[in-house]
């Protein structure tokens, strides 16, 4: 039993996770006067010595200007470089490309994030507000006993205890799994991904593709390289052929509205390639906790994605992320202060984020009407239950 020893590192609050949605938390509630502690991962080995250059996940929607102002973010934001969005261009409902600027949202377009710069100031914003940082090496062990939790780290041997604990780590949710709670996956998406070698193209909108097998998005980032995504099944029969770059690239191409921006050939490789490179893959679909279960759990919040994974197609999972953080931030507080409803209100919220969102994907998994029949269309319309009912 973890907690039968007698020392343990005590907060009030232990954050499993340090990506967007736990530093934005460990940020808000050390400003508020809480001992916060947050567990990250060290990476393996063989990973720390290959840093990632980059990471996928860089469009940042304009409403999210509205969330890093009130965690007093904002000058720091700016000044990090990301670029600011221009227009949207899809090729979704029909075959013609379709154009959608923010001209009529208050909140602006929004920007094309260096991820890993972003990440990493969150963290730092968090260290800055008061929070504890402690590295995790080997496997969690996780106990509740009495009013605590108790996190053992089979790595330094270390202990942590705090009354309240927070799955922050993303898809992985990793504390969820060791509890016991359930997490659903959707559907079986998945991402191939690249980065490109810097072009001199100069264009600065979101290009969004349907095609029978799935979807492509592509958007230069920061850097002036360019991130080519195709999102598919993981059972589907061309994934292995579209794990070579070049094949990855020569299909993208199939597409004027990816030709238009993509190089002929260079993908991952030659002069201009750096760290980062070649076709990365990952899950992609979404994923949803089980609310009602992690509810009745003392003590125990999630955040992020490990509540809801988004698919990418609804790029708002940064921002869910920073907006969960400030409402798990509020219903924490307001628990440790003796206030039994805020863990419901708090799930509560959650939920209606889950319906809501599954419903706007129905919407837009419904729309490219011409692939109904396309085995990549019709599972995702079932899964989102946006199927024509049948008579
Ligand atoms: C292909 C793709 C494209 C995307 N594009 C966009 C986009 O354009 N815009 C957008 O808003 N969102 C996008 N997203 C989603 C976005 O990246 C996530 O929603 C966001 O990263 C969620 O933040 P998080 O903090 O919840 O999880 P994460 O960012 O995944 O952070 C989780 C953290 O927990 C750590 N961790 C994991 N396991 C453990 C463990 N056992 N112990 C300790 N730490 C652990 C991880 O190392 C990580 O630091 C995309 C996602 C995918 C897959």
């Amino acid at each position: 039993m973890i907690g039968a020893a007698e020392s343990a590192d005590d907060c009030d609050v232990l954050v499993v996770g340090t990506g967007p949605a736990g530093s934005a938390l460990a940020r808000r509630l050390s400003a508020s006067g809480q001992r916060v502690l947050m567990l990250e991962r060290s990476p393996p080995v063989a990973a720390r010595r290959r840093e990632p250059a980059w990471r996928i996940g860089e469009s940042l929607p304009g409403a999210a200007s509205v969330l890093l102002r009130r965690q007093g973010l904002w000058d720091r934001f700016l000044a990090d470089g990301h670029v600011p969005r221009q227009a949207s261009v899809s090729v979704w409902d029909t075959p013609q490309p379709a154009w959608t600027d923010a001209l009529r949202d208050p909140n602006g377009p929004g920007w094309h994030l260096d991820r890993l710069r972003f990440d990493q100031m969150l963290r730092d914003a968090a260290a800055d507000s008061g929070a504890q940082r402690a590295e995790v090496t080997g496997a969690i062990q996780i106990e509740r006993a009495g009013a605590h939790w108790w996190v053992g780290d089979t790595g330094t041997g270390r202990r942590y205890r705090a009354p309240i604990l927070v799955d922050a780590t993303g898809r992985h949710a990793a504390v969820c799994r060791r509890i016991g709670l359930k997490r659903e996956a959707a559907d079986r998406l998945v991402a191939v991904h690249l980065l490109l070698p810097p072009t001199q193209e100069e264009d600065r909108c979101t290009r969004l593709c349907a095609d029978a097998q799935g979807w492509w998005y592509s958007v230069r980032i920061p850097s002036g390289r360019r991130v080519l995504c195709f999102h598919m099944d993981a059972d589907e029969p061309l994934l292995r052929t579209l794990r070579d770059a070049q094949a990855l690239l020569t299909q993208a191409r199939s597409h004027s509205l990816l030709r238009d921006v993509l190089p002929l050939t260079g993908a991952g490789e030659g002069e201009g390639a750096g760290e980062g490179e070649g076709v990365r893959l990952q899950p992609a679909g979404t994923a949803a906790l089980d609310l009602r279960e992690c509810e009745a759990v003392p003590g125990f919040y999630a955040v992020g994605d490990t509540v809801l994974a988004f698919d990418p197609v609804a790029s708002q999972g940064l921002f869910h992320a920073l907006a969960c953080a400030e409402s798990a931030a509020l219903a924490i507080s307001r628990e440790l202060a003796g206030e039994t409803a805020a863990r419901r209100d708090y799930f509560a919220e959650m939920m209606q984020v889950q319906t809501h969102y599954r419903r706007r994907l129905a919407e837009v998994y419904a729309r490219p009407v011409r692939f109904r029949g396309e085995g990549f269309w019709d599972r995702h319309r079932q899964a989102t239950g946006s199927a024509p009912r049948r008579q």
